[in-house]
């Protein structure tokens, strides 16, 4: 992932960005940081980039121009060789303190882009009018005021940065830390046993994993009741939310796992009925309990924002509610599903072991194989390692693949024909439903209408399939 920092201070950030993680993970060639020095973009002969606010008051302003060519430098690399034609419209932060204030969820949606410019401003802020023309995100980092964006602007680049796949080591870090499903993380120990008179608690010296994840779970909460109760609020009411869904599983299912690997959140809710947006994304799921309810969450503050957007999906479970939403909102039917989920607790016989992660080596072949789906979605599952090849062939290239998709659904299985037959999707899917298992999640998938052979494969392997449709709406 590429940040571009506009900033009077380069050195700042440079100095602060390539340490430790981030450092490394820049040698690695997973991020990199470009920074911008406005400075050298004024036409001012003594090098001046500020001057005084219209209509008095305070301090100084810092001035179009400079800031406005600075992101010009950048939006030039990304031109292409004709020099003519933008490639990519960059989503470009102003780090300030009228923003939205940032959160470990904003952190999460940022890290998905392939870059992101920071603008940073100094003094008293900076002319609206270059704001108004480059700017999409204002952000803030809390309600006080600093006197320039550097900081800020690190510290958001450090939140996101982290959450590039691969950046990390241990990829499952990001997922048990604090406010991962409102709650903050548990009390870690580490050597020695004893320290000050004061013991590591017994359990996490069992070896008893399960345990050890339920006295986590019970200390997540206690803390986070205490320290924190508007989250725990929070993970309340999404507790409920799931009770309720899990009395229909098999229709619900994808909306109570989104929220039980804390991977949608609540847009809005009324009493039960609620609408939720996948993590970062244009998706979106409904759940009404009937089309006035439906309607009442839509002409809702959140409902109404995401009606506003372009090019979003909503997930809708009920016939009379698909109607409405295509007779007054105007969605339109993208794809009809029926989901399948596998409810049993005991892993399955994995015939075929020749499994692993993909890496983004195997982009073009995945892309090939895996139409409708656009390659930099592709390439943000391969890099989390969301993609699974089986290796049966001689020439040490995968015979076949099968993936988990960011909204949490298993997909985009292929078999080569020469190998199919042969018990691979059997294994790729097995082994899929076992990883997931093993994080405590209930493994599902969303069906085509007419796709008979993988509805075969869903029963042989012991999935419930719902006799009900899902529909996949689609607003342009
Ligand atoms: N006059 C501005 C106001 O009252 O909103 C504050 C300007 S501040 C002194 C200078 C710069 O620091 C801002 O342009 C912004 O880039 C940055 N800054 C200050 N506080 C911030 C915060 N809480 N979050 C993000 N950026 C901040």
């Amino acid at each position: 992932m590429k940040f571009h920092v506009l900033t009077l201070f380069p050195e700042m950030l440079e100095h602060g960005l390539h340490q430790s993680i981030l450092g490394r993970a820049v040698e690695k060639g997973q991020l990199s940081f470009h920074m911008v020095n406005i400075r050298d973009y004024t036409q001012d002969k003594h090098g001046k980039v500020d001057d005084y606010p219209y209509g008095g008051g305070a301090g100084m302003l810092m001035q179009a121009q400079p800031v406005y060519d600075a992101y010009q430098s950048v939006i030039r690399e990304n031109t292409d060789a004709a020099g003519s034609q933008m490639v990519k419209k960059l989503r470009t932060v102003y780090v300030t303190p009228q923003g939205r204030t940032f959160t470990q969820d904003m952190a999460r949606e940022l890290a998905r882009e392939e870059e992101l410019v920071f603008l940073c401003g100094h003094y008293e802020g900076i002319d609206e009018r270059v704001l108004e023309e480059i700017v999409t995100d204002y952000v803030s980092i809390g309600d006080y005021v600093l006197t320039g964006g550097e900081l800020p602007a690190m510290v958001m680049i450090d939140a996101i940065a982290r959450l590039v796949p691969g950046v990390l080591h241990n990829e499952e870090s990001a997922e048990t830390e604090s406010f991962h499903r409102h709650l903050l993380e548990y009390p870690q120990y580490s050597r020695p046993e004893v320290w000050h008179g004061r013991q590591v608690p017994e359990v996490l010296l069992s070896g008893n994993h399960r345990q050890i994840a339920a006295w986590r779970l019970e200390q997540s909460l206690a803390r986070t009741g205490e320290r924190r109760p508007d989250l725990y609020l929070q993970y309340q009411n999404e507790q409920k939310l799931i009770e309720t869904l899990a009395k229909q599983k098999r229709k619900y299912i994808h909306m109570m796992e989104l929220l039980a690997r804390g991977r949608a959140h609540i847009v809005c809710q009324n009493d039960r009925n609620v609408l939720l947006q996948v993590e970062g994304s244009r998706h979106y799921a409904l759940y009404a309990e009937s089309p006035e309810a439906a309607e009442l969450l839509l002409e809702s503050p959140g409902g109404v924002e995401m009606l506003q957007q372009k090019q979003l999906s909503l997930t809708v479970c009920q016939e009379r509610i698909r109607e409405l939403l295509q007779r007054r909102y105007g969605f339109e039917t993208e794809r009809v599903c029926f989901q399948a989920c596998y409810t049993r607790k005991e892993p399955l016989r994995v015939p075929c072991r020749k499994i692993r992660p993909l890496t983004e080596a195997d982009l073009s072949y995945v892309a090939s194989h895996c139409r409708g789906y656009e390659e930099a979605y592709l390439r943000r599952r391969l890099r989390a390692g969301a993609l699974l090849g089986i290796f049966t062939g001689t020439e040490g290239l995968p015979t076949g693949f099968i993936g988990l998709h960011e909204d949490g659904d298993m997909g985009m299985l292929y078999v080569e024909r020469e190998y199919q037959r042969q018990g691979l999707a059997v294994s790729l899917e097995s082994w899929l439903i076992n990883d997931q298992l093993k994080r405590g999640e209930i493994p599902y998938c969303q069906i085509a209408e007419e796709n008979d052979a993988v509805v075969g494969l869903q029963k042989k392997l012991g999935l419930y399939l719902c006799q009900e449709p899902m529909w996949k709406l689609f607003l342009g």
